[in-house]
């Protein structure tokens, strides 16, 4: 069984991002710009930007982080984005979720320009990618497949099994893979006998958010199992597959932690810096 090693493979594509931000420098003397609003104080929130930070300094990238505090108004966060949207300086913008509940999630999603979209949730993106367009695509997703196609390049005719349809993380997974000539299948909560569906698949992408729901014999021999879920229990951190069991039977399969999670920093990164490109074009 293949361990897919996503520190490593994040790490390698940091070194890849930080060669590009040198060369971007050069070529047009100033580097791509992330900017992150942060609402609050959350420890999980504070913790992923703070690895955001630390991440797009590593690679060269301009970063700022704004914070405000929970009682912030909606207008001052839209405000501040639309400022962001004219600043050249910014290539990406990004604001961390959850949000206060008095903030509409939406609204603000909606106020990124799509060009500096770097989560790739604005509706314009959204459309791009289940359209075949140039888009940014949201970081979770795409470090999965980045993950898949290190393990098996050619994904063509393959069957593919996504467990979850959230706008995160299910339903443009399901994009990337249709993207790569994959025939896939998207689950959910509603699916009646999603043991029988995952054990059609090819590749398995867990992202539900329930502990060790993909058992051992859910998965045939050779398949490549994506765990994308985090789950704090008694026993400390797990996926969505019940690592155990699986890594007896897969063809390869990520660990949690350290699969999904590091490459999704490593691919807003990424974002950031494909947003910058297109915006000197
Ligand atoms: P979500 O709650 O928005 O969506 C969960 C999906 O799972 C829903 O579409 C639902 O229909 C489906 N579902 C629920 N019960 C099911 C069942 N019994 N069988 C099949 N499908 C079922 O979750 P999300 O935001 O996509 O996150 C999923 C998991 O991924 C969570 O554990 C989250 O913490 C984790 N996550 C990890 C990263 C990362 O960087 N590794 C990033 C984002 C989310």
């Amino acid at each position: 069984m293949i361990l897919i090693d996503g520190k490593k493979a994040a790490a390698e594509l940091r070194e890849e991002l930080k060669k590009e931000v040198s060369e971007l420098k050069s070529k047009h003397n100033k580097v791509p710009g992330l900017t992150v609003i942060l609402i609050g104080d959350l420890t999980p929130s504070q913790i992923y930007v703070r690895n955001k930070e630390k991440s797009a300094n590593e690679v060269g990238l301009k970063s700022e982080v704004i914070r405000y505090p929970d009682s912030v108004d909606e207008k001052t966060v839209l405000d501040k984005i639309n400022e962001l949207n004219k600043d050249d300086t910014v290539s990406g913008i990004l604001v961390q979720l959850p949000l206060p509940k008095h903030i509409d999630k939406q609204k603000v999603i909606e106020k990124i320009s799509p060009s500096k979209d770097v989560d790739g949730f604005h509706p314009i993106n959204v459309g791009n990618l289940s359209s075949g367009y140039e888009s940014s695509i949201p970081c979770t997703p795409l470090g999965c497949y980045l993950l898949i196609k290190k393990i098996e390049p050619n994904l063509t005719g393959k069957k593919a099994v996504v467990v979850g349809r959230s706008n995160l993380n299910g339903k443009p997974m399901t994009q990337l893979l249709l993207k790569e000539n994959c025939t896939v299948t998207i689950t959910h909560s509603r699916t009646k006998d999603l043991k029988a569906e995952c054990l059609e698949a090819d590749i398995i992408v867990a992202a539900v958010g329930i502990p060790e729901l993909v058992k051992g014999d859910w998965v045939k021999k050779d398949t490549i199992v994506i765990d994308v879920g985090i789950n704090k229990t008694e026993k400390g951190i797990v996926g969505d597959v019940a690592f155990d069991e699986v890594s007896k039977v897969a063809k390869a399969l990520t660990p949690v932690p350290g699969g999904v999670g590091p490459m999704t920093i490593a691919c807003l990164l990424k974002n950031t810096i494909e947003c910058f490109k297109r915006s000197q074009k």
